[in-house]
């Protein structure tokens, strides 16, 4: 439904590379704001010198871009809210956590922890809650004074209200966490650095975020920052609490969850693949979303049209890789050809390419694209595909070698060439009855006769289109490498 009110975020840590659970949640935020017409932030939460790095935000930015997932606020494009990176933030954290400390929602907590550990084990071993104990909530002058004196470092910890919380989760329902399992919280470390504990929630009051939509391994954050957030109101920081919505977690191999270490979640390898930018949103979108029961291919302005957070899934999703490139497949289908030709073009170049940029033959990558539009997974596949063209030999093989030439391929092949020398090269049929005929002549069929020829001039079995792809490298070069290979199957 249009509502312009509707504020998200993405709001990613700079550290690594961008995987594809990270890049689902910037689709749905996304795709949520271009439905609805609100608004797209993008905040970058690097308030961890130690992980956080340049060229990880670097890399974040120019995935989003590569991907077409634009933002109405953040980095670059500047907003209302600036600056949009957190590390420029600082000041506004410790004035929140000073204000929260002076009107009773934050303490100083003094406990070691090696003394953390030991109350930890002690309720344990009594089958007691074991989360923080609330020790240091109620410290008298004394004490704290006591403890300063000592060189005890002390963290702020939030107090959590001592009554259950409850909300609606946009994916799952309403949900109760009881005070048990959620214990006071760390905000700022003993060092003066703010926690995401206290950052996250505050940056979405003062952005005005109006729907939080994350990964389900957040979810136990957000009865903390539910208290935080009435806390926040009460001190006028904060105007109401977003909604929330947990998106399924995405399950890889063997049904463990994709970690981000994994392989196949990395982003920039699907990148590297050749996979187009809305072949893989199209992907990712059906974890956890679903067009309709009988249509999983789909444009991104189609998928805008249908989203609604009301209708992710609530299920853990499989990552299914096959699936990806099957939709993909799909997605290369659909370009007009001149897309599809400049898509490839970084494919025809190093360093994928290993022709010299002057062997590069514009007028023969265009005859033969529309051949290849057709069976494409991944753009990356057409190296291999035309490399036969823009090389000055094809590839050396030695597994297709040994496949196609057979005993008495030499004479097929002498047979084929003198019958290729005689076709009409204007037209590829006219090329396919010479093979056929040289494949006559020697009680072979079609299948049979054109493997020898093919591993010949392209150095592999399988490929294009033969005819067309002789013809398009035309006559000379053809038979000038039929007779180099018979001349290396009589060496
Ligand atoms: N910076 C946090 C992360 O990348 C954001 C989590 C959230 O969306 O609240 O995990
Ligand atoms: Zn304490």
């Amino acid at each position: 439904m249009a509502n312009a009110n509707v504020r998200v975020r993405f709001c990613p840590s700079p550290t690594g590379n961008p995987h594809v659970g990270l890049v689902r949640t910037a689709l749905f935020n996304w795709a949520y704001a271009r439905h609805s017409g609100g608004t797209m932030v993008f905040r970058i939460e690097d308030t961890d010198a130690a992980r956080d790095s340049e060229e990880s935000y670097l890399q974040l930015l120019d995935s989003l871009r590569w991907l077409g997932l634009d933002w109405d606020e953040g980095p670059e494009a500047g907003g209302p809210h600036a600056p949009y990176r957190q590390s420029q933030r600082m000041d506004i954290y410790k004035d929140v956590a000073e204000k929260l400390q002076a009107a009773g929602h934050a303490y100083h907590c003094y406990c070691t922890p090696l003394e953390l550990e030991a109350r930890r084990d002690a309720a344990r071993a009594a089958g007691k809650p074991s989360g923080y104990d609330g020790k240091c909530r109620t410290l008298s002058a004394e004490q704290k004074a006591a403890y300063e004196a000592e060189g005890r470092e002390s963290i702020v910890r939030f107090k959590m209200p001592d009554e259950p919380i409850t909300f609606t989760d946009l994916v799952r329902g309403e949900l109760t966490f009881t005070p048990d399992n959620v214990p006071d919280y760390g905000i700022v470390r003993a060092n003066g650095a703010p926690l995401y504990t206290l950052v996250n929630p505050v940056d979405d009051a003062l952005m005005e975020i109006t729907h939080v939509l994350r990964g389900e391994d957040l979810l136990s954050s957000t009865p903390r920052q539910i208290a935080l957030y009435k806390a926040l109101i009460e001190l006028g920081v904060a105007q109401q609490i977003p909604a929330f919505g947990h998106l399924p977690y995405v399950m890889g191999e063997g049904n463990k969850k994709l970690s981000k270490r994994d392989p196949q979640a990395s982003l920039n390898i699907y990148r590297e693949r050749g996979f187009l930018p809305e072949g893989l949103l199209n992907y990712l979108s059906l974890l956890g979303w679903s067009f309709s029961a009988d249509q999983d291919v789909f444009s991104i302005s189609e998928m805008i049209e249908k989203f609604d957070v009301a209708d992710v899934n609530a299920n853990p999703a499989r990552f299914d890789l096959k699936k990806a490139e099957a939709i993909n497949a799909d997605h290369i289908r659909r370009l007009d050809v001149k897309a599809f030709t400049e898509a490839c073009e970084p494919w025809l170049q190093a360093p994928h390419a290993d022709w010299a940029p002057d062997d590069f033959d514009r007028a023969a990558w265009e005859a033969i694209a529309p051949y290849a539009q057709t069976r494409l997974t991944v753009l990356s596949d057409i190296t291999a595909n035309v490399d036969f063209l823009f090389r000055k030999e094809p590839v050396e093989d030695e597994a297709s070698w040994t496949k196609a030439m057979k005993e008495g391929s030499d004479a097929l092949l002498r047979t084929a060439r003198e019958k290729l020398e005689a076709a009409d090269w204007t037209s590829p049929e006219s090329l396919k009855e010479a093979v056929l005929a040289a494949g006559e002549a020697h009680g072979l069929k079609l299948g049979k006769a054109q493997a020898p020829v093919r591993v010949a001039v392209t150095g592999r079995t399988v490929g294009l289109p033969l005819f067309e792809s002789l013809q398009i490298l035309g006559k000379e070069r053809t038979l000038s490498r039929i007779d180099a290979a018979l001349a290396k199957l009589a060496a």
